[in-house]
């Protein structure tokens, strides 16, 4: 198989503000790989925070090539990832876009979509959340009133001022909110107080809102709370999700900290045989990545996949969105296709 690879910067069509930062692009590492006269694609998507670059995700690549190159497809995807996941201990996100890209080739090369491999149904389309980016006032008005065909909003909190920041919102609108509090919160005994405020708020789910060291303390929190808890900088793999003893009552899998479909299929598993809720998330990536997550959609109690609606030059098509749902297409492989010459150097 051959391998190759493009640098990209998604450009945000508003600065994404969180409260640590604002950013206005997201780097990603879009791949190509080729067998047999066939194509499948994959995405590494490389915020920031997530802590790998491009030059490490490229040096990656170079390495990978090699191995795959010697590798046919025939040996199994199972097969393959294994010995690219032994190249290094990290890499998660690179790792996860030759996953992507191995499944959308071998659907492809059987002229199948990826679901229809698997064996799994027809999904329906599914509600996702929408991010809100903070800001002032009238920018938060004129932004939920521009999502206004979503049922979910989600918000970034983790400020000094997280009551003011939901009660400002719950001024525009009383939809269902997910709140994601990025680690942002030390104090369990007034996180508790915050859940049941929350609560009465029509926040239904809180996403990490302590830091990973303190699993005590989320454990403690997870025994009180009245809405889930979801654990997102606590999990990453599989193994991770085999430690957590009760920290949270859900999980947020994303592609690029599991390194794919492969491992978010097991986490999935897992998740279903322990009773822990699934919420199936993404790291502002394009819809290459986002499309290929979608796919495992049917799996998930939440959703929030709407990443691709927050650019202006998405280069691929894939997902599309209608009344606020995730819709898949029926092309084969994952259903994503470059819009121009990607590649190309
Ligand atoms: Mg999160």
């Amino acid at each position: 198989m051959n391998l190759s690879y493009k640098p990209f910067l998604l450009q945000f069509k508003h600065p994404f503000g969180v409260s640590s930062n604002t950013r206005k692009y997201t780097e990603s590492v879009f791949i190509r790989l080729e067998f047999e006269g066939c194509v499948g694609y994959g995405e590494a998507c490389l915020p920031a925070y997530l802590g790998e670059t491009v030059a490490e995700a490229q040096l990656f690549f170079d390495q990978a090539k090699v191995h795959l190159k010697a590798m046919d497809l025939n040996q199994g995807i199972s097969h393959i990832l294994a010995q690219i996941d032994q190249l290094s201990t990290g890499n998660n996100a690179a790792k996860a876009a030759i996953d992507i890209a191995l499944h959308d080739l071998q659907a492809k090369i059987e002229h199948k979509t990826f679901r229809e491999i698997m064996g799994w149904e027809k999904v329906l389309p599914m509600a996702t959340s929408i991010t809100i980016g903070i800001d002032k006032e009238e920018v938060l008005r004129q932004k939920i009133q521009a999502a206004s065909e979503f049922a979910i909003l989600k918000i970034k909190a983790g400020t000094q001022n997280d009551k003011q920041l939901i009660q400002l919102i719950r001024k525009y609108t009383n939809k269902p909110l997910y709140v994601d509090v990025n680690q942002g919160w030390t104090n369990k005994e007034e996180v508790l107080d915050m859940c049941h405020w929350m609560r009465d708020q029509n926040v239904i789910l809180l996403e990490q809102p302590m830091p990973v060291a303190m699993k005590e303390e989320m454990k403690w929190l997870t025994e009180r709370s009245p809405i889930l808890t979801i654990a997102d900088e606590s999990v990453k793999r599989l193994k991770d999700l085999e430690s957590l003893n009760g920290a949270f009552s859900g999980i947020n899998i994303k592609l690029m900290k599991c390194t794919g479909l492969e491992e978010a299929i097991k986490m999935i598993d897992f998740s279903k045989r322990n009773n822990l809720n699934i919420l199936l998330g993404c790291m502002a990536e394009s819809s290459c990545a986002t499309t290929a997550m979608a796919q495992l959609m049917h799996f998930a109690d939440y959703i929030d996949l709407d990443a691709p609606q927050l650019y202006k030059n998405d280069p691929f098509t894939g997902v599309t969105y209608k009344n606020g749902k995730v819709v898949l297409n029926d092309l084969p492989g994952i259903g994503v296709e470059p819009k121009f010459d990607l590649f190309v150097e």
